[in-house]
């Protein structure tokens, strides 16, 4: 371990949750970079939940899958695609990891013989966490968003690790409060009070908090700063705004330009170096001036929920999508669209033809298959780009035999156990976890390498042959097929050496039909857009 000094940055929310804690820590994290410093962010999730694995993505979000194979929070992604960086599982925190970690201590005897209570371990726990992340990337400064608002029950142990952290070094410690300020309708005035009571609920959990960051609507004028300033007691010139933007991606330049960082640094008795944003600035700009559009369609189940819970599930892939089309001067339409329609009104398919490229996410579960296959069947005969990301891939794989094969009732045993075909099989090792009940963390999860077929579409848009990729599934490509389905026309791209697994599939007769068993969209980021979605979205421009 260096000696250097380490320095942390508490973010917490008041309010509301879904403030925007997320890109706000990802954000100033940006900053930070830009100035040299070497710089880590962490999330703290406040469920018993051990990971984000186990939880509905409607409820909760997207599953984030890491490098290392850790399943967590969707802000995990944006912490990655804003310091255009890999992190991994000691990045994340739940009550469910800092608990299971002291309960296994005590069983081995690591406290000594102490009684073991809430207080202070669970909340030495976490220092201990945050503090061998820090060093483990050897970062300067360690960014730590802290999920949930203040003043819930369920995140007081953690803001107990921040008040114990900041008493014991308060020269290293920041607090950050990013807030809500509402303008009800009825009044069209921007209201501090919420905002003045979370401060008050921060102070009676002990700490002060170094500067505000304001979320709403628009930025916050002066003299309302000045009354938030006077009730919270934090100084007008560590009162910045965050009002809501376009794109998440121009937060770090409406922050830069209000001067927040060099007032952390400050804070933080850091020496300041100016901020390096130029490349950001551009592709910032890049957004704003792109014209065209590409229309996307994105088919599967769940798409009856409203558009707000959506967005959270699919987050990467709605983000992978825009990338790849800012790169080409194009803003994105998205439309999700219902399988269940297709089931009951196969007419409703032509609709299809009004989309330049047709995307289905990943998945789990029986309701809307048929109609996803169907959908899946007329992008392949009409050539519409198609892009299908792990089920995605494995229902292009079940349409290809059941309608090219000739293979009736071909199946992926998730949905049928008893199918004659089983097309996509369950790995061994998956049948016994599932059988025993296994659930948390027991897929084939994280990054697995995968040699790609010269000459394949999907290696010229790599440009490379070896990749690695990363993975959240159980079900797999059966090899007995393999030959079979070569001979028809769809090809075996992309496989793990190792495993022999099938990874991607194309099909050659096409202008842009791949399948992925991994989740690219997980590594796209906004200077570097993945090369599959890149090249997804360059047909889907050209063919229009
Ligand atoms: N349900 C499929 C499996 O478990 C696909 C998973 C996914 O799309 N992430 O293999």
């Amino acid at each position: 371990m260096s000696k250097k000094q380490r320095k942390y940055i508490f973010v917490v929310g008041g309010v509301l949750s879904g403030v925007g804690k997320g890109i706000t820590s990802a954000s100033l994290a940006l900053i930070l970079k830009s100035t040299g410093l070497k710089v880590t962010v962490l999330k703290i999730d406040p469920y018993i939940n051990v990971d984000a694995g186990t939880m509905n993505p409607i409820e909760h979000g997207e599953v984030f899958v890491t490098d290392d194979g850790d399943e967590t929070d969707q802000d995990i992604g944006n912490y990655e695609r804003f310091l255009n960086t890999d992190l991994g599982a000691i990045n994340y925190m739940t009550t469910g990891r800092v608990y299971s970690s002291v309960i296994n201590n005590e069983r081995s005897m690591k406290y000594g013989g102490k009684c073991v209570e809430v207080v202070p371990h669970i909340p030495e726990e976490v220092i201990k966490r945050v503090r061998f992340a820090a060093d483990h990337y050897d970062a300067d400064v360690t960014i730590i968003e802290v999920g949930g608002t203040v003043g819930e029950y369920q995140n007081i142990l953690f803001l107990e690790a921040v008040r114990i952290m900041k008493f014991s070094n308060p020269s290293s410690v920041a607090t950050v409060l990013v807030s809500y300020l509402p303008v009800p309708e009825h009044l069209g005035e921007m209201k501090t009070k919420p905002t003045q009571q979370a401060a008050r609920l921060l102070y009676s959990a002990g700490i002060s908090m170094d500067m505000i960051i304001a979320r709403g609507h628009a930025h916050l004028d002066q003299p309302r700063c000045n009354k938030l300033a006077i009730a919270t007691g934090v100084h007008p010139n560590y009162i910045f705004s965050a009002p809501d933007v376009k794109s998440i991606y121009e937060l770090p330049l409406v922050l830069d330009e209000q001067g927040v960082v060099p007032k952390l640094l400050k804070l933080l008795k850091l020496r300041l170096y100016p901020s390096k944003l130029d490349a950001w600035k551009s592709f910032v700009k890049r957004i704003k001036n792109s014209k065209k559009t590409a229309r996307i369609a994105v088919i599967g189940k769940y798409f009856s929920t409203g558009n707000y819970t959506l967005s959270d599930s699919y987050i990467s892939v709605i983000e992978a999508v825009r990338h790849a089309a800012w790169y080409y001067n194009a803003q994105t339409v998205l439309t999700w669209l219902d399988s269940e329609v297709y089931e009951k009104n196969p007419n409703a398919l032509q609709d299809l033809k009004n989309y330049d490229g047709i995307i289905v996410p990943g998945g789990f579960g029986t309701r809307g298959i048929e109609g996803i296959i169907q959908a899946i069947s007329f992008a392949r005969k009409n050539k519409i780009p198609y892009l299908g990301l792990c089920y995605g891939m494995q229902l292009a794989v079940v349409e290809f035999c059941r309608n090219e094969l000739g293979l009736e009732g071909a199946h992926t045993k998730e949905i049928n156990k008893k199918t004659k075909h089983p097309v996509i099989d369950i790995n061994p090792y998956q049948s016994k976890n599932v059988n025993a009940g296994r659930y948390g963390g027991t897929m084939r999860l994280g990054a697995y390498q995968c040699e790609l077929k010269k000459g394949s579409l999907t290696a010229k848009a790599y440009g490379a042959l070896q990749i690695s990729e990363r993975h959240r599934h159980r079900y797999e490509f059966n090899n007995k097929y393999r030959e079979q389905i070569e001979t028809c026309g769809m090809s075996i791209v992309g496989v793990n050496t190792e495993s022999n697994l099938v990874e991607i599939i194309e099909i050659s007769d096409h202008p842009f039909f791949v399948g992925t068993q991994f989740h690219p969209e997980f590594k796209s980021r906004p200077l570097n857009p993945h090369p599959l979605f890149r090249e997804f979205i360059k047909k889907a421009l050209v063919l229009r």
